[in-house]
């Protein structure tokens, strides 16, 4: 490793004055540090406490318009921070470990919500050490159990990242829940590190475009073919592709218009509180339970 050259001057070193207040970025990084241990802290009791949400945000079939069902989003609704976003939290409950026992809660409150809904596919976000720690099947099993929820109406998205370094038993793990009925869904893709034969090897039903692929739709005419090459693709191995991030009519017009299954975004609505989205789901029954 290089060393830093060192500048100061042997003849006269350089000392902090007795009293000198610390430097601002030194008392920056010191509080944003204690902010984080303060956060970390808060999240281990919020997951020993049940204290998080669930929202819901539905996901559509775009050549009917009729609801396909709901990706579940966790919220956390901190007494002084008021509602914390998952990409704040996630990665320190990750770090800590908390985020096996806040999975397997979102996993069970997710398949008791869907549950009481009249039909439709309810879709988890999973983390990659749920998979990692071997905690994930056991976690699914129990949810699935309790809520009585048909296999078939759930489903896991997984990360890229998460398969980057997937070992034989973590294959096995996401074959058996694949065996039992349960969807696998690739999150995001288009942004990270997914190979074509990575496709193949993992026993997916679902692709997940990332709205960063959606967001120059339709005028930008190079993420126009990444598209329509990314749908071909998933059709051609047998997937489900749904377009992540539609908020304009002609998004929706452009994806509906070269095949792609399934939308979710602003456009058709935010992540909703779960009784909206039972509500929602209720009112559209006919539709959401073919
Ligand atoms: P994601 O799984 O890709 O979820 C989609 C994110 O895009 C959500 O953000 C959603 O609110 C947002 N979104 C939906 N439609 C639109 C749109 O039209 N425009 C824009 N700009 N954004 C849209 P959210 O809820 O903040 O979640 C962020 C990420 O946090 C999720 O990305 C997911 O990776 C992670 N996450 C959420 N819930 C969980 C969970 O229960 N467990 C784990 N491990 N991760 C979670
Ligand atoms: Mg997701
Ligand atoms: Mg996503």
């Amino acid at each position: 490793m290089l060393a830093a050259p060192d500048r100061t001057p042997r003849s006269r070193p350089a000392r902090p004055a007795p009293h000198a207040a610390p430097s601002a970025s030194g008392s920056d990084k010191r509080a944003e540090s204690a902010d984080r241990r303060q956060l970390a802290r808060d999240l281990r009791s919020a997951a020993a406490q049940g204290g998080f949400l669930l929202h819901y945000q539905p996901r559509m079939h775009l050549a009917t318009a009729r609801p396909a069902g709901a990706e579940a989003l966790i919220r956390w609704p901190h007494r002084r921070r008021g509602l914390i976003s998952p990409a704040m939290f996630i990665p320190l409950a990750e770090e800590s470990g908390a985020i096996n026992p806040i999975g397997g809660w979102v996993l069970a409150e997710a398949c008791r919500t869907a549950a009481a809904s009249p039909g439709g596919i309810v879709s988890v976000n999973v983390s990659p050490r749920q998979l990692r720690d071997g905690v994930l099947l056991a976690q699914v099993g129990t949810a699935l159990a309790l809520s009585g929820l048909d296999p078939a109406r759930l489903e896991l998205e997984l990360t890229e990242s998460m398969l980057l370094d997937i070992t034989a038993d973590m294959l096995m793990a996401l074959a058996a829940l694949r065996d039992n009925g349960v969807g696998l869904a690739l999150d995001d893709f288009g942004t990270g590190f997914a190979s074509l034969a990575m496709l193949r090897r993992l026993p997916l039903s679902t692709l997940k475009l990332d709205r960063s692929l959606i967001r120059n739709l339709p005028e930008d005419t190079e993420d126009a073919a990444i598209v329509a090459a990314a749908i071909a693709t998933g059709h051609a191995l047998g997937l489900t592709v749904v377009a992540e991030g539609i908020e304009t009519e002609a998004q929706r017009c452009h994806l509906s218009a070269i095949g792609c299954d399934e939308g979710q975004g602003f456009l058709f609505s935010p992540p909703l509180a779960q009784a909206e989205w039972l509500a929602c789901a209720a009112a559209a029954r006919p539709a959401i339970a073919a």
